[in-house]
């Protein structure tokens, strides 16, 4: 399309700073300008019809262009668009949502507090583990450990939790008391002939010995995404989550679920803690509780994890935190409403049913001469690329010529990655990696 001056395209070179960009190239590249959506498909201003092979940021479930959630938007906003839950004061879609969210997790939880990203969540979690080994009389305890290629966000603490250079590199992170283990990536650090038992196994011993090194007495929590999402799409081996909640158990380091990809659904159970046999204190929760309808978090708590946090409030006299924004009117009942589409039309059961093609797709993906290796569980899926050149290159490469044909997804590395709408039907998933393959064929790193 040519620009014309004034277009949106101009003034977003203008005036915008876009995430995850090289921003002095975005200066004349600029942005494809997606103006509307529809199903598993978005539109650029053309006309043009992308395959949405990502759900937006792995987050729209049940789609672009539903409506109950705009309608539940609009209601909650005549009726009252904005209320606090400071002071004591609250409304009925916080506290709906709240019950609903203790009453779908799937290990006891206890209360719940809203936020508007994962980002703010998982940076509160760190502040509460903080503030309660304080009121738990131990003033040390306050490491917390994540893993390479895991991603929490990019607010301080999120960020130092996360393990990817591209988020650390001049930022000054990750700041002390945060700590990295490693990726369970099995295909890439298995030793030769190890089993995937054999190899989760030594994953948890090497988390012990990380603790020990440390000393169990400052080490507050371990931060995991049951499927590493962000990162490049990485799942458990066997027993993987097994052996580390021993270890964590065994050295009373409290876990943190960070499901803010694989919440409500997307590896084939509602939790991703319900899929790996998880027992976390806490669970952070976002993306799909609203389909990215509306910016929201959730942080869910167990009895044991938040009980010395209310006495240390009352030793204090107030719990000193809080956000504008936390339990948005408008923000819970669209996600109420998300929820209900996502139980009514048993999205859950639709990901359990389609995922096996998906997965053959993927497998089929494998024995292309350009694939190292393809990696995936429920919808959620990548593909690794032979690197060609430098890091990188393979995957961006692959990107955008997915694009031109028509399918967005997201190279992290040399990995492509595919976590498409939890509505996708066969014939969908069939087309989406039509594309894909057709993209895989004419991705050319070296031009
Ligand atoms: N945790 C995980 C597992 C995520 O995938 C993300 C976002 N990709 C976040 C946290 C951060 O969420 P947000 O972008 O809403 O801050």
């Amino acid at each position: 399309m040519n620009e014309i001056p004034n277009s949106i395209e101009a003034r977003d070179r203008a005036y915008q700073m876009h995430p995850l960009v090289n921003l002095k190239a975005h200066e004349t590249t600029g942005s494809l300008v997606i103006d509307r959506g529809e199903g598993v498909y978005v539109f650029d201003r053309d006309g043009k019809r992308y395959f949405e092979g990502l759900a937006g940021l792995w987050s729209v479930a049940v789609g672009f262009g539903e409506k109950r959630l705009a309608e539940a938007a609009k209601a909650q906003m005549e009726k009252l668009p904005y209320y606090h839950v400071f002071s004591h004061k609250t409304h009925g879609p916080s506290v709906d949502l709240a019950e609903k969210l203790i009453r779908l997790a799937p290990v006891p939880m206890s209360k719940v507090h809203f936020t508007s990203s994962g980002s703010e969540a998982n940076d509160l979690v760190v502040k509460l583990c903080w503030y309660r080994s304080n009121a738990l009389g131990k003033p040390e305890k306050k490491k917390i450990i994540g893993r390479v290629k895991g991603y929490h966000g990019v607010t301080i603490a999120a960020g130092s939790i996360t393990g990817l250079a591209r988020n650390h590199a001049s930022f000054d992170l990750p700041i002390d008391r945060f700590l990295h283990t490693h990726c369970p990536d099995f295909d890439s650090l298995a030793l030769p002939g190890e089993s995937e038992a054999a190899f989760s196994k030594r994953m948890a011993s090497e988390l012990e010995t990380l603790i020990l090194e440390e000393g169990p007495q400052t080490v507050a929590a371990f931060f995991g995404e049951p499927v590493m999402g962000s990162g490049g799409v990485y799942v458990p081996p066997e027993n993987y989550w097994q052996e580390i909640q021993a270890v964590l158990r065994k050295y009373d380091v409290l876990l943190v679920a960070d499901e803010v990809i694989t919440g409500f659904g997307r590896t084939g159970n509602m939790f991703g803690t319900e899929t790996f046999g998880m027992q976390p204190d806490v669970m952070v929760v976002s993306k799909q509780i609203a389909s990215s309808y509306m910016p929201i978090a959730a942080i869910l708590m167990s009895d044991g994890f938040y009980r010395p946090i209310a006495e240390e409030s009352d030793r204090l006299g107030v719990f000193g935190h809080g956000f504008t924004a936390s339990g948005h009117p408008v923000a819970t009942a669209v996600a109420l409403e998300n929820i209900r589409i996502i139980e009514e039309r048993d999205l859950v059961g639709n990901c359990r049913a389609r995922s096996p093609r998906f997965l053959a797709h993927l497998r089929e993906l494998a024995a292309h001469p350009k694939v190292k290796v393809t990696r995936g569980i429920g919808l959620i899926g990548a593909l690794e690329l032979h690197p060609v050149g430098d890091v990188g290159r393979a995957g961006a490469a692959m990107a955008a010529a997915a694009l031109e044909e028509g399918v967005i997804g997201r190279a992290v590395g040399d990995s492509f990655c595919l976590c498409p709408p939890l509505i996708i039907t066969d014939s969908e998933l069939d087309e989406m990696f039509a594309l894909v393959a057709k993209a895989l064929d004419r991705s050319d790193p070296a031009g």
